[in-house]
């Protein structure tokens, strides 16, 4: 099949949902083949049988060792090797109204799966994409990592998603200088406000009304620093995900893409 990733083989994690699921979508009309690695069996397993032949669901809890080895294994043995990993699972913290409520159970889990999942990844697809062969797969690749806006702004609230996302975005830096002597390239996308399951917090968000006022604060903040006056879709960050995975993007490494309709961009005071 032509496209831009023609012959390309990807994992993404989170890939049954929001970001990851139009990622894979986009991925796999492009010409990849697509391992989905997540936790939400149903939709991963929905979301494959709906893609075809083009791709697999793999369970993978992203902070398990075992299991994200297993996971870029899968991706060998079913499609022959790993172009492309996009690190995207991600979870937000507990909705704690100030970071003196904070739970160190919260801080372990989500620096688990936002931190050592995407470390634990790399390091093991690098350890292939290094040496891709004997099938005459070129050596190299592309590694994708998801961060968020909360990892560059400060804020009172979410303290550890935004710590965790500041230590993704250090990692995939330091990981492009790392990597760049087997060829292969590092970059990180940084969403602003994403209409996602994540974004409302699920079906916790609807019970307690949270969702309800974060969607009321994100609207403000369209109307008010955001540049571009329309809420960001997944598919919007898939098409970055795309370009930073193609051949299109192949001076590019190390850089740290915001994707936020400009709202990080002035000082709101003037706007
Ligand atoms: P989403 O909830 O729609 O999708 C997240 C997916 O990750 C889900 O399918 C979930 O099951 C999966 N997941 C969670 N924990 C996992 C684990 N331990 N192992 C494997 N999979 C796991 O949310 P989304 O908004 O698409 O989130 C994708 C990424 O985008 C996250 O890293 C998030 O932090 C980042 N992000 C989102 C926004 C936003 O506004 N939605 C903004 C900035 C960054």
């Amino acid at each position: 099949m032509a496209g831009e990733l023609a012959g390309k083989v990807a994992v993404v994690t989170g890939g049954a949902s929001g970001i990851g699921r139009a990622t894979a979508d986009l991925f796999v009309a492009e010409g990849a083949k697509v391992v989905i690695a997540d936790i939400a069996d149903e939709a991963g397993e929905a979301l494959a049988a709906r893609l075809g032949a083009s791709a697999v669901y793999q369970r993978t809890d992203v902070s398990d060792p075992a299991a994200v080895e297993a996971m870029i294994a899968a991706a060998v043995s079913r499609f022959g090797g790993i172009d492309v990993l996009f690190n995207n699972a991600g979870m937000s913290c507990g909705a704690f109204p100030s970071f003196l409520d904070d739970t160190l159970e919260d801080f372990d889990r989500v620096m688990r799966v936002n931190v050592l999942g995407p470390m634990l990844a790399t390091r093991n697809a690098a350890r292939i994409m290094a040496r891709q062969g004997p099938d005459g797969r070129k050596a190299g690749g592309v590694i994708l990592n998801n961060a968020s806006i909360a990892g560059t702004l400060a804020g009172h609230a979410m303290m550890t998603y935004r710590a965790s996302k500041a230590a993704l975005i250090q990692f995939s830096k330091s990981s492009a200088i790392d990597l760049a002597r087997h060829g292969i390239r590092v970059n990180c996308i940084v969403p602003g406000h994403v209409r996602t399951e994540l974004s409302s917090f699920g079906e916790k968000g609807a019970e307690t009304g949270l969702a309800a006022r974060i969607e009321e604060g994100v609207n403000a903040v369209y109307l008010s620093n955001q540049l571009i006056k329309r809420r960001g879709e997944p598919e919007d960050v898939a098409q970055v995900a795309l370009f930073l995975a193609s051949e299109r993007s192949r001076h590019m490494t190390g850089a740290v893409i915001p994707v936020e309709g400009g709202v990080t961009v002035g000082d709101p005071v003037n706007h």
